[in-house]
């Protein structure tokens, strides 16, 4: 689950990481009084949606004037976003941060992420802060330093002066402390809670000398939200795709893809190989669906609407392996959500397991029009000639 840059600037003040003052607003009629009760001038006015680069794309403005605030809160509520992560048609911001201005002198780049290959959390620390950090590893791979924590020890104090030091020109003694006491404080955040990335970029030494966040992205890892309550209740669903929402009402396992054949089914590794299969017989699937070991008649219903109503679907591949979910328990659930949903694409069916023969007999049984498959290979083969 994502966190907007405010709240998770809210969980940086909490753990002590400094961050700017700011106000967060949902109309643009709110933001000179926002603004009026920070520092300033100048101000920054700042999107607050799930999306990285905003400030190439004017998502972030640095202002001098109260007047400047409230345009540059309108102009931001009033357009949707376009940045090099939301793709050309851009995403509505709801909500605008108002912070006070800081002046900055050096802007660094710092994250703590799990590295899965080697199971510990890793710290990334970078001098080139402000830009994209893939773009800096791509071109200076010098420049990105990092330090992996054994989980025995936690972080240990001398990783972050090792990473510190890294620093050319070497910064102030009361910036090296900063940055090291703010290494420290992530740390224990993304312990803490949960997060499966926590990433400031940038993080800056002022021209005060002070070291801050400027940015605060933050994901928390899904399966540690049953006891991350605080957390879990800051998720913004409008910020998901709609059917993808749908789908997490419903329980069910549904990320949308950039293909045109839907596929509905059963367990993860399924899924997997299904896409597989898909991509092999020379087609892109539109989705990944695993709809579960033990879907009910209902489940199978909510799955289909939701693929359906995805309007890049040209054709539906139902691949089921009954092993829990048994065959007839499918195929009642597919023809109760066909009388509900008109399935306007051809469909293509493949069963095998547990009361097949019977599941087979209902559909055959029905007024549905279907293909039937064999095997996964020849489902592959079917739907792909049927939007060629
Ligand atoms: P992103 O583009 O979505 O990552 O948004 P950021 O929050 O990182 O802001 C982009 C850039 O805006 C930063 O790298 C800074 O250069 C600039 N910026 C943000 N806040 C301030 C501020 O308070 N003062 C000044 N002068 N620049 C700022
Ligand atoms: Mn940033």
């Amino acid at each position: 689950m994502k966190l907007h840059e405010f709240q998770a600037k809210e969980v940086f003040r909490n753990a002590g990481i400094p961050v700017p003052e700011g106000k967060t607003i949902s109309s643009w009629d709110e933001a000179v009084e926002a603004a009026e009760g920070l520092a300033g001038p100048p101000w920054v006015v700042k999107a607050q949606v799930h999306a990285g680069g905003r400030g190439k794309g004017g998502g972030v403005q640095v202002v001098y004037s109260l007047e400047e605030v409230k345009t540059a809160a309108q102009a931001i509520l009033d357009n949707p976003l376009v940045t090099a992560q939301t793709g050309p048609e851009g995403k509505k911001v709801h909500q605008v941060l108002v912070e006070e201005g800081v002046e900055i002198e050096r802007e660094l780049y710092l994250a703590m992420v799990i590295d899965r290959s080697r199971a510990k959390p890793v710290m990334i620390f970078s001098q080139a802060g402000g830009m994209e950090i893939e773009e800096v590893a791509a071109k200076t791979p010098e420049l990105v330093l990092e330090e992996w924590v054994d989980p025995a020890s936690g972080w240990m104090p001398y990783q972050g002066r090792r990473l510190a030091y890294g620093l050319d020109p070497l910064p102030g003694p009361e910036a090296l402390k900063g940055i090291t006491s703010v290494m420290s404080a992530l740390y224990r955040t993304v312990l803490s809670r949960d997060c499966s990335l926590a990433e400031i970029n940038p993080l800056v030494i002022t021209k005060q000398g002070k070291v801050m966040a400027l940015d605060a992205k933050m994901d928390i890892d899904d399966n540690a939200l049953f006891r991350q309550k605080d957390l879990k209740a800051l998720d913004d669903h409008r910020e998901k795709d709609p059917l993808e929402a749908r789908a997490e009402e419903h329980n069910l396992n549904y990320i949308r893809l950039d293909g045109n054949i839907g596929a509905m089914v059963n367990g993860a590794g399924l899924a997997m190989a299904t896409m597989d299969v898909i991509k092999m017989a020379g087609a892109e699937p539109a989705n990944f669906l695993d709809v579960g070991g033990g879907a009910s008649e209902e489940m199978i219903t909510r799955g289909f609407e939701i693929i359906l109503a995805d309007r890049s679907v040209q054709a539906l591949l139902i691949n089921i392996f009954g092993g829990i979910l048994r065959c007839d328990v499918l195929a009642r659930g597919v023809l109760a959500a066909a009388e509900k949903t008109h399935i306007h694409v051809p469909l293509i069916v493949r069963l095998e397991g547990t009361n097949v023969e019977e599941g087979r007999k209902i559909l055959q049984d029905s007024d549905l029009e279907f293909l039937v498959a064999r095997d996964m290979k020849e489902a592959a083969e079917l739907i792909t000639k049927q939007v060629k």
